[in-house]
Order: C-alpha cells, then structure tokens, then sequence
C-alpha cells in the first residue's frame, strides 16, 4: 500500500532533481546544473565520487527520511550495471541492523538494489545477509578502527545456494563494510562476490 502510495505521489509532483531538490525535467535524473558538478569514477564498481549533489543526495536520501529517491538513484546505478549481467545470480544489499531500518523506516541499499536487480534480470535478495551487530556510525572513526567496528557485523541468511552474488550498498568509504559482507557471502556458500556501490570516496577525501 505504502508503495503503491509512493508511487503516485512519484507520479502527481513534479520530478525533483535528488543533488538540489529543485524541479526538473527531461530524462536525466540529476539536472543540468548538477550534472555539470557530479564526478563519475573510472571504475565499474562505482558510479560517482562521493561529494558534491551526489553527497546532498544522499544525505536526503538516508537522513532526510526521502525514501522516493531510492528509486531514481537506483535507476542510476541499473544504467550502470552491465558489467554484471550475466555474470550474477542475485543482488543482495548490504543490510542495515533492524533497529536502525526500524527508527528509517527504510532500508537505503534494499531501495537502490531493487532497479539493479531488475536491470540484470535477477532476484534480489532482501535478506540473503543478516546484520548481527548494530555498529556505531561509520562516518566518525578513523580506518582502523571502521575495519574493527564492522568485522564480523553480518551474517548469511537466506542465500538459497547462490553462487554468484552482486553486492550492493549507497556508498563505500574504506572498503570495510562490504569486505565484511563480503566475507558473510562466503561464509554462506557464495564462491563469487563483485560489489557495486552508488557513490565512492576518493583517497584522502577525509572521514
Ligand atoms: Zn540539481
């Protein structure tokens, strides 16, 4: 009911660009003017680097409780997933712990996966991973400590004997979180992990 709702809300207001949340039209999901700001990586496993609309789109995404943006930030990582097609069974997203997808009311990575998996002809897998532990933020630790904060964080849960799996999450910052993701795949079975994320940070971009 709620989608159905979201959905025509989607379809009664005029389409919002997520970088600047000014109204805009014509094909592109971000308008002209972030367009012109948005750096697109070099490397298949992201799409953007983090920073700039690609940043304020995000924040509005996760913080800002703006769960109608999955859907077009998805639709841009699905334009950018056919490096995987064929190569993968499922998506699975990176999940958030139940308290925090309870207090969003949303899961981020759940929303975006949906158009990758669906761009590839695939199930996804909303609960292939388990969170087990609710981790501290991220955002504020240094490297070291992020790779202890989220090792062992997951855990396989329905993987119904995948074997290739695409991996998807908002954004990778070290690395850390979806190594340790990564890991509980394995541990359930799945024998090829590739990861695809909408934004990445760059080296010595800070947090
Ligand atoms: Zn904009």
């Amino acid at each position: 009911m709620r989608d159905l709702l979201d959905g025509l809300l989607t379809l009664l207001a005029p389409r919002r660009c997520p970088g600047c949340d000014e109204a805009t039209e014509g094909a592109e999901v971000f308008c002209a003017a972030c367009s012109a700001l948005i750096q697109r990586t070099s490397e298949p496993s992201a799409v953007f680097e983090y920073g700039g609309p690609v940043a304020d789109a995000i924040q509005r995404f996760k913080y800002d409780g703006r769960s109608e943006l999955g859907a077009a930030l998805g639709s841009v990582m699905a334009a950018d997933a056919h490096p995987w097609a064929g190569k993968v069974d499922a998506v699975v997203p990176v999940p958030l712990h139940w308290r925090r997808r309870r207090s969003r009311g949303y899961d981020q990575a759940a929303l975006l996966a949906k158009p990758v998996a669906r761009s590839l002809a695939v199930p996804v897998m909303l609960r292939g991973l388990r969170r087990v532990r609710n981790t501290p933020s991220q955002v504020d630790l240094p490297h070291r400590e992020r790779q202890q904060n989220i090792a062992g964080a997951f855990a396989p849960r329905r993987l119904h004997g995948l074997a290739r799996v695409l991996l998807i999450d908002d954004v990778r910052t070290t690395g850390a979180t979806l190594r340790a993701a990564s890991e509980a795949l394995r541990a359930g079975g799945v024998s090829e992990v590739y990861t695809f994320v909408l934004a990445a940070r760059v080296l010595g971009q800070g947090a």
